[in-house]
């Protein structure tokens, strides 16, 4: 299958830094070994247009982002240091977003192998995310007319403020985030429906919750399009996660998000959010299996 990828942009980061830049790559390698795609399917994410991310964004925090001039206390709240290879980066993972998107509308299911950048609000960059990927994405599409009414389900550990706060207006759009209770970040900016989820939770339980948190969401909200963060960070071995997923209770996950999602007609982006597993080799082993549930539900162009 095609995905999208922006692992050639790289940006300076301390040494010992927790933020996985070499996943990417690895991650890019793995669906070629698996079988998941031909190098060709491999697209290189183009960088969004700053245009478009002033759909979402606030222009003041995109120009102090592109003339790297952050606030000391945004620079902090991002926690990675800026750069313009980061800048050039964090445009290509929104770039990637979008292209699978639209890969979405005629395959019926799409992923980039990168964004998922929830913690960036509509004036505020933090948590590792420089712009809110799926808010402009979800922007893009509707401008396009291939996208109405939008669930984003974020199952990424860390609940999804940016884009919360980005779509709280949207009566189309409902946000669901699903995430440890006792997990970053501290101050919260409410989803349609969060859930929180206790500390040392496994894979039954959470399971449990997802299929009851659709059930809820699903008939409110009657998505034609979905975007599903796929985060690895659930998984028992994250350093950042407070839950105790397995990897089959995360590949359990997939399924179940993307079944009941296309189930209820809605076309899907699936994006990777975080991962930060001691070892990298098992974040790269759950997002791609992620990668291959979606391989397995693409609808032959
Ligand atoms: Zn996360």
């Amino acid at each position: 299958m095609e995905v999208w990828t922006h692992h050639r942009w790289r940006f300076p980061l301390p040494p010992h830094h927790r933020f996985p830049i070499e996943k990417y790559g690895l991650l890019a390698e793995r669906l070629i070994a698996d079988g998941l795609a031909v190098p060709d399917e491999l697209r290189e994410a183009p960088p969004v247009e700053w245009g478009e991310l002033a759909t979402v964004h606030d222009r003041g925090l995109l120009s102090r982002i592109r003339e790297g001039r952050l606030t000391l206390r945004e620079q902090r709240g991002l926690g990675l240091p800026w750069s313009p290879e980061l800048v050039e980066r964090g445009r290509r993972s929104v770039g990637g977003t979008l292209a699978a998107a639209q890969g979405a509308r005629e395959l019926g299911v799409a992923m980039n192998l990168g964004g998922g950048t929830h913690h960036a609000g509509r004036a505020f960059a933090r948590g590792y995310c420089l712009f809110n990927d799926v808010a402009v994405a979800l922007a893009a599409l509707r401008g396009d007319g291939l996208a109405e009414r939008v669930l984003v389900l974020d199952c990424d550990v860390h609940q999804g403020d940016g884009t919360a706060d980005i779509c709280a207006e949207d009566p189309l759009t409902f946000t669901l985030s699903l995430h440890g209770a006792r997990n970053y970040p501290f101050t919260r900016v409410p989803s349609d429906l969060d859930v929180d989820i206790a500390s040392g939770t496994g894979d039954d339980r959470y399971l449990r919750a997802l299929s009851e948190a659709l059930d809820f969401a699903l008939p409110r909200s009657r998505p034609d399009f979905a975007f599903y963060l796929a985060g690895a960070d659930p998984f028992e071995g994250d350093r950042l996660g407070r839950l105790a997923l397995s990897k089959s209770g995360l590949r359990a996950r997939d399924e179940l998000a993307l079944d009941r999602l296309i189930d209820a007609g809605a076309a899907v982006c699936v994006v990777l959010a975080g991962g930060y597993a001691a070892d990298i080799g098992d974040t790269v082993d759950i997002n791609a299996a992620t990668a291959a549930a979606v391989a397995k539900r693409v609808r032959p162009a």
